[in-house]
């Protein structure tokens, strides 16, 4: 007796990522929560429990308490550091490699889609495994060890060194965003997995999209601002789903790379 497949794919959505010619993918948190990363709307555990990370991911909470948001980072990059990519994360490596074009436009910042072997990757938020200083803004390799309670300093102006990523309020880096925007507008199939579509400007993406006329599919276990307007929907895990997909679309070819792509 055979199984039903764990995510069942209708035969049009195989067929659109089979025949697509430019795919653009959006990726959100929720990406990685198949990887033990939290997204920021799941409870928050152990000792930061009692923090709002919507709240901790500013500039003003960097300025009143640098200590406090550097040590928060730092506990974030220890856990990235500890997780592995999901089957989700190297799916979109397989579907990379079989796509005339293709580009993944990440909101996440723990580096799980390189770790993955993507390619092809826009950063839209930065990433966790860099460190810049927060008054030249370049990127800073090594420090000295910080004082108790503090961020450590930048070897050459002395100010406060801060996680390359980007803080709500702040903008997105103007290249990373003109390069994603561009492909949004000349793809014909936009995935859009993992995101609650409600961080913006990254949630205009799937719109600029859909107004060249591209084929919107949504990967999400609930329902955010887009469903509706998408194409397809898929109420799944981005680890189930995306795999699932890979082997509809790839039949003879797919299951290996999908679940092959190897952490790093
Ligand atoms: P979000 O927390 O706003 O939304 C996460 C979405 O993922 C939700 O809609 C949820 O339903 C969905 N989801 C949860 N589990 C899923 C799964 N297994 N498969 C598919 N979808 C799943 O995240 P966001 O939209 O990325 O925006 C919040 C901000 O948080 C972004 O700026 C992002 O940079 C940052 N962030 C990044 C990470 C990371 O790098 N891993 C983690 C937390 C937050």
């Amino acid at each position: 007796m055979s199984r039903a497949p764990a995510c069942p794919i209708p035969e049009p959505l195989a067929r659109a990522l089979a025949d697509a010619r430019s795919i653009v993918v959006l990726t959100g948190a929720g990406v990685s929560a198949e990887s033990g990363v939290p997204t920021f709307r799941d409870a928050q555990t152990g000792l930061w429990a009692k923090f709002d990370p919507f709240e901790l991911a500013t500039p003003r909470a960097f300025a009143r308490q640098p200590g406090l948001v550097w040590d928060w980072y730092a506990e974030r990059r220890a856990a990235v550091a500890r997780a592995l990519p999901n089957p989700g994360h190297r799916a979109l490596v397989a579907i990379e490699g079989r796509a005339p074009s293709f580009l993944l436009a990440t909101q996440n910042v723990d580096g799980l889609h390189h770790r993955a072997g993507s390619r092809s990757i826009v950063e839209l938020h930065g990433s966790l495994a860099r460190v810049r200083c927060s008054r030249e803004d370049r990127e800073v390799a090594a420090w000295d060890e910080p004082a108790p309670g503090e961020p450590p300093r930048c070897p050459d102006c002395g100010a406060f060194l801060r996680p390359d990523v980007v803080w709500f309020e702040e903008a997105l880096p103007a290249a990373a965003i003109e390069r994603a925007e561009a492909a949004a507008r000349a793809c014909d199939l936009m995935i859009v997995a993992g995101t609650s579509a409600e961080v913006h400007p990254a949630a205009a993406l799937p719109w600029l999209a859909r107004a060249a006329g591209a084929t919107i599919v949504e990967i999400n276990p609930s329902a955010t601002p887009l469903t509706r307007h998408a194409d397809h929907a898929l109420r799944e895990r981005s680890g189930v789903a995306l795999p699932a997909w890979v082997a509809s679309a790839w039949p003879a070819s797919a299951a290996p790379d999908a679940a092959g792509g190897g952490a790093k």
